[in-house]
């Protein structure tokens, strides 16, 4: 194999974590041939989705004009947790404290889509990846019989990941939280408007969350351009979401049951992955949700999918191009402890807000801090800067 020239890469999974691992690869000089994805072509799929500084701070540093979807982000100074039953407020704290911005993910992907596109790297739409080969170099194979090689392969292809088998030697299905997730996004009806109590969530941009035993209700308002979006994923059942929520603050009851439909988002758990890296040859790498998915209540898994692909490509950086398994596996090493923070983040938050209010009276006052969303620490870290410091890096992996 030729060991001189720049290495290549093929992305596969064109989602926010593919793109961000693009768009950090060409930005550190690397060549990416193709992002690939299977679908035919993408729609503004999902809901509200958060972004964070310490993923800002990268895009902007890759060239990325992140005013574009700091402008999509939900403009609330301050997001309210307030109590299951009455809506009583039990902490106040800036909406940066959470998730930086929260936009519609459609919205968000969308600009992803454009910074890789501006940046002249082809994006193949109905790429549907059906195998892998963990060769040197790598290869892998597309439903429609064509081979690709390329001497890395970033396998960013979602929570469903194929890849992750690859890698991991075996099936890896998930396993159920036993927590259910209903999720809707919707246009307030003219009636829904006229509400003085719905209207105090409506008349501006708003972030609240209800908390109750064993339960919690997100509500924020979207920057919105009307378009209406296509649901994913499986329909939630309206009468079950309306039976949760008999008992919580009214203010907020009646938007919720009137709401015609919703979809329901499994929350699988999958313990930490013992490896994101193709065993053979170490050059087919897991990047975003095939490897590190996060709890809703992490407001993470984006942020933390472009962090990635900045130390993935600070890794290739510092190899030549016959030891890119070592970067691999270097970036590896890196990000797991990171990761674990950041999804045990989500894990707390859901434990205290699903237990702080239990055998407590509505006498009781309860101290806003057991009930803060404390991700604000997460930003200061800036993941491309950490592994430049870690000079012997390479020689722990090998
Ligand atoms: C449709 C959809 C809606 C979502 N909505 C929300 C939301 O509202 N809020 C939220 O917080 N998070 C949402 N998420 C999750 C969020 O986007 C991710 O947690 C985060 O952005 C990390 O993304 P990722 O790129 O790792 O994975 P994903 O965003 O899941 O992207 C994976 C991509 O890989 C492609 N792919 C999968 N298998 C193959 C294959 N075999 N060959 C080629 N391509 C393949 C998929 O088509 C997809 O485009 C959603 C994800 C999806 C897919």
């Amino acid at each position: 194999m030729d060991t001189r020239g720049i290495p290549s890469f093929i992305v596969v999974g064109a989602g926010l974590g593919g793109c961000a691992a693009a768009i950090a690869l060409h930005h550190h000089g690397h060549e990416v041939v193709a992002v690939l994805d299977k679908v035919r072509q993408f729609n503004r799929l999902g809901d509200s989705l958060g972004l964070g500084e310490n993923a800002y701070k990268l895009l902007a540093r890759w060239g990325c004009n992140v005013k574009e979807i700091q402008e999509i982000g939900n403009q609330a100074p301050t997001m309210k947790i307030r109590r299951w039953h009455d809506g009583k407020v039990l902490a106040e704290q800036p909406l940066m404290d959470m998730a930086g911005y929260i936009g519609h993910r459609g919205d968000y992907h969308d600009t992803f889509l454009k910074w890789v596109r501006e940046r002249g790297i082809p994006i193949r739409m109905a790429s549907d990846v059906t195998s892998y080969s963990d060769t040197t170099p790598p290869s892998l194979t597309l439903a429609s019989g064509e081979t690709l090689t390329a001497d890395v392969i970033v396998a960013c292809d979602g929570i469903k990941s194929l890849a992750r088998h690859l890698v991991l030697g075996a099936r890896d299905d998930p396993v159920s939280s036993g927590y259910a997730c209903f999720r809707a996004y919707f246009e307030p009806s003219p009636a829904m408007r006229a509400d003085p109590a719905l209207n105090a969530f409506l008349g501006e941009d708003s972030v609240n969350f209800w908390i109750g035993p064993d339960v919690h209700v997100v509500q924020n308002t979207l920057r919105d351009d009307g378009d209406v979006p296509e649901s994913w994923f499986q329909p939630g059942d309206m009468n079950e979401v309306r039976r949760l929520v008999t008992d919580i603050d009214p203010a907020i009851r009646e938007a919720i049951k009137s709401t015609e439909q919703c979809l329901d988002w499994k929350i699988c758990y999958r313990t930490p992955l013992p490896t994101w890296v193709s065993p053979k040859s170490h050059r087919i790498v897991l990047l975003g949700d095939s490897c590190h998915a996060h709890l809703p209540t992490s407001a993470q898994g984006a942020s933390q999918a472009t962090e990635s692909a900045g130390v993935l490509a600070v890794c290739l950086g510092m190899v030549g191009r016959d030891e890119v398994g070592v970067a691999t596996r270097a970036y590896e090493k890196l990000r797991f402890p990171r990761i674990r923070v950041s999804q045990t983040h989500g894990e707390d938050l859901r434990d205290r807000w699903h237990n702080v209010l239990k055998r407590v009276g509505d006498n009781v006052e309860i101290d806003p801090e057991m009930v803060k969303i404390k991700n604000r620490p997460l930003y200061a870290f800036d993941s491309e800067q950490d592994a430049k410091e870690r000079p012997h890096l390479k020689e722990e992996v090998t």
